[in-house]
């Protein structure tokens, strides 16, 4: 677990912002957020480089934690440097069309990723993402980590 000293001087990043937490508390319900989502530091880092660049306020703990999952802890997958699309997935170069058939036997049009190299990583990266997700999904289960030490939360601003 990442010391919170270290995450509180990533966090304060958000002092900038409008309406900053009013008390020690409110800073530490941010870090202590942090510190259950988040393995790295550098994950703490682009977690919150992603708020700083799109928003103005200074995010309720409950808007840090979805932000935290939908940041990739692995840096990998946002840093993709992707080969140029084909005719078949361009001009876009995300998806391309194919036949499958369903489960009553009938063919069903579908989206998926392409087969060139720009497909393949794309297909790659699915499926780290998914990896990644499913292991936070079980972290989430765990017995003992959703116990909750402090009081109900109190929005502040
Ligand atoms: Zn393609």
């Amino acid at each position: 677990m990442i010391d919170l000293a270290r995450i509180r001087k990533q966090v304060l990043r958000f002092g900038g912002l409008n309406f900053p937490p009013t008390t020690p508390e409110g800073w530490l319900e941010l870090c202590k957020v942090l510190q259950r989502r988040c393995q790295t530091m550098d994950h703490i880092e682009r977690v919150i480089d992603r708020w700083i660049e799109n928003e103005e306020d200074v995010p309720k703990p409950v808007q840090l934690s979805r932000l935290c999952a939908d940041v990739p802890a692995d840096p990998t997958i946002e840093n993709l440097i992707l080969p140029p699309a084909c005719d078949e997935c361009g001009p876009e170069g995300l998806w391309r069309f194919v036949e499958r058939i369903g489960p009553d036997g009938v063919p069903v049009s579908a989206y998926a990723r392409c087969l060139c190299a720009r497909g393949r990583q794309l297909a790659v990266a699915d499926a780290k993402r998914a990896l990644e997700l499913e292991e936070a999904a079980k972290k989430r289960k765990q017995p003992g980590s959703l116990t909750r030490i402090d009081g109900p939360r109190k929005e502040i601003g």
